[in-house]
């Protein structure tokens, strides 16, 4: 709505037609330059953009090193790719082994993730663990002092675990860009919101920071079935 100035009302409040006329051409001039700067263009608005936010489910699987490749597939055996995973660096392997829990009980197929890294490391839901028989503590990938081990066992040879199985600490993934956009640092909170039939706040996602990383939350295949993660409507990572 455009007010009219006193200066513009002419004797006893009224306007002349002619300043009349002007007001309204200034106000068509202003909607004009508007849409057609609309239509045309987006007018940009200084600030980041909103990124695109992906939620993925990591199931079972485990991190080998090539030393412990070697005894399961036999020496030198190279992990072939089967797909790479949204961080491109990483891939799913063809290969799987099995893990055995203390009291002989087995997952069959554990898949392994490549590349090879320099310590073996198991991620189970809490599902999986209790299948095995395994009291398995919620750690941060690598932080796997003081866990529990595991048989694997793979076409060529067996490998006892010492330690290194976990349940892995829900997470995001991010680059500096999208930590200033959430105004985030690296190992603050996040909670992540699910909208569907299963609504749900998961909360105390760990934001870990790296320039090459896309933004991509994982949590486990627990925590996506109890919210419904493949059928949810939307989400949402917020700064609680
Ligand atoms: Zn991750």
């Amino acid at each position: 709505m455009t007010m009219l100035a006193p200066s513009q009302t002419g004797p006893n409040g009224r306007l002349a037609r002619d300043q009349i006329e002007a007001v309204v051409r200034a106000v068509l001039a202003r909607r004009l330059a508007g849409e057609s700067s609309a239509g045309l263009q987006r007018s940009v608005t200084p600030g980041p953009t909103k990124p695109n936010l992906v939620v993925n489910i990591s199931a079972r699987h485990c991190h080998l090193t090539q030393k412990t490749v070697d005894r399961l597939f036999g020496p030198g055996y190279q992990l072939t790719k089967m797909r790479s995973l949204y961080q491109e660096t990483d891939f799913a392997a063809n290969e799987t082994v099995a893990i055995v829990g203390p009291r002989r009980r087995v997952i069959p197929d554990l898949r392994i993730l490549g590349p090879c890294r320099d310590f073996d490391q198991v991620e189970l839901a809490l599902t999986d663990a209790i299948s095995l028989g395994l009291e398995i503590p919620v750690r941060l990938s690598g932080d796997i002092e003081g866990t529990p081990g595991a048989l694997l066992v793979g076409p060529k040879g067996s490998v006892e675990l010492e330690k290194g199985v976990i349940r892995a600490e829900r997470h995001v993934h991010m680059n500096p860009d999208h930590a200033a956009y959430y105004g985030v640092k690296p190992l603050d909170r996040m909670n992540l919101r699910v909208y569907g039939r299963c609504p749900t706040t998961l909360e105390g996602v760990l934001v870990r920071v790296n320039p090459a990383w896309k933004l991509e939350v994982h949590i486990d295949t627990d925590e996506a079935n109890a919210c419904d993660l493949t059928r949810a409507d939307k989400v949402e990572l917020v700064k609680p």
